[in-house]
């Protein structure tokens, strides 16, 4: 028996991995790009690693020029003076930061809530650190055909309170929304905000999608509400602002009562991050602003995006237009495929959405990602009728993925 459940069985990057699917199979699964970070962030790293001090252990805080840097793009948006000794640490990407997080509050029977879909690292770092999660829905839109927004993905604020019991430790917030894309309003962060603040409960809010929020709609960051700071543990990630998901740089921000144990759980789970590449974050977040370069980033996401928005509006199929992130959900139900397709052992046994991924991957060219991964085993209906599409790639790429899934019609 698997001491954790399906957290221990094979996970779905790693069924949907490329390795395991054919060669000329377009990726659209797991949400990393095909293309490099920018190429002055690059040479920032190489330099790093042309000197000494940046190829040996990092203070477990995180190098002090990356933590300067994170200083001056938040402060200003925080309206805050950071401490970078007491209020920013530098992880090993943002799971870890999370991972430390729960490491260095939950007690064994901690309720964490959870907004459904959830990222799925999430539920196993909770349970690993002897959590329990409590899952509150993001209801998508009822009868919706064509295209909708992620904004029309919404939550009961009834079902977050009631979902509150004495053990409720903390709240897990991810915005933009992975992997609906939603960002969520001012409003319903307030709701969120409320409850928190009238529980005493903590919050996590993992926002690493902050950079990729289109349309000119505000990301607002639920540490800044009133009386939030101080409950709040913000969670960021090099991997997506600067297309470098494999360098493994990740920052969290919060007060000192919540940073200084999870340093400790930090240092103990990875001493610190890898050295070199803190280095060239810190010079890619020192020049991100005379650069433009998160308003460009943007606008070129926005247009990936639309490549693949237009193919699925020419299907006729429901899809979510998401406002951030680099992920689109569709509405597979509609998808067939022979119930007796040889798929591996892996895909069998799991839910529907498994199957249409994997055919879709095969005989259509186009990998995804099933999302009933992103729900508990007894909701994982609810997610079976989407597969989620990552846009996190070059035009030429898209538009080929998009020709080939006009055959989904
Ligand atoms: N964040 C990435 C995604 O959703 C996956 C990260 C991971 O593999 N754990 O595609």
């Amino acid at each position: 028996r698997l001491k954790h459940g399906r957290a221990l069985a094979e996970d779905v990057w790693s069924i949907y991995n490329v390795a395991n699917l054919p060669a000329d199979c377009i990726n659209l699964g797991q949400g990393y790009m095909n293309f490099a970070p920018p190429e002055w962030v690059t040479n920032a790293a190489k330099e790093a690693l042309g000197t000494v001090a940046a190829n040996h252990y990092s203070h477990p805080k995180g190098r002090m020029r990356l933590r300067q840097a994170l200083k001056k793009v938040y402060d200003s948006q925080l309206k805050r003076d950071l401490d970078v000794e007491k209020e920013i640490l530098v992880t090993s990407g943002a799971n870890e930061g999370q991972y430390a997080v729960f490491t260095a509050f939950l007690e064994p029977g901690d309720e964490v809530i959870m907004f459904e879909p959830f990222f799925d690292q999430y539920l196993a770092s909770v349970t690993f650190n002897g959590g329990i999660p409590i899952y509150v829905p993001l209801h998508p839109p009822v009868n919706a055909t064509g295209k909708f927004s992620s904004d029309e993905w919404k939550i009961n604020p009834e079902e977050l309170r009631s979902a509150i019991t004495p053990r409720t430790k903390m709240i897990i917030v991810n915005t933009p929304h992975n992997p609906v894309g939603k960002v969520f309003t001012r409003a319903e962060l307030e709701v969120i905000a409320t409850l928190a603040k009238e529980h005493n409960l903590l919050v996590m809010s993992d926002e690493v999608y902050d950079t990729l929020v289109f349309d000119g709609k505000e990301h607002v960051r639920i540490a800044t509400l009133p009386g939030m700071w101080e409950r709040t543990v913000t969670v960021g990630s090099a991997g997506k602002s600067f297309a470098a998901t494999g360098w493994r740089v990740g920052w969290l921000f919060g007060p000192e009562y919540i940073m200084r144990p999870t340093l400790a759980a930090t240092t103990r789970i990875v001493f610190c991050s890898n050295s070199p590449l803190q280095e060239a974050t810190a010079v890619g977040l020192e020049q991100v602003q005379e650069r433009k370069f998160f308003r460009t980033q943007t606008a070129q996401y926005a247009e990936r995006r639309d490549v693949l928005t237009k193919c699925f509006d020419s299907l006729g199929l429901p899809y979510t237009n998401p406002e951030g992130s680099y992920f689109i959900l569709l509405d597979i139900s509609r998808v067939r495929f022979p119930d007796d397709y040889p798929f591996p052992e892996s895909v069998l046994g799991r839910g529907r959405d498994f199957k249409a991924c994997w055919f879709i991957a095969i005989e259509i060219g186009v990998s995804s990602i099933p999302v009933s991964e992103f729900y508990c085993i007894e909701h994982a209906n609810i997610g079976e009728v989407y597969a989620r599409f990552a846009f996190c790639k070059d035009l030429d790429t898209l538009r080929h993925a998009a020709k080939r899934l006009e055959k989904l019609k």
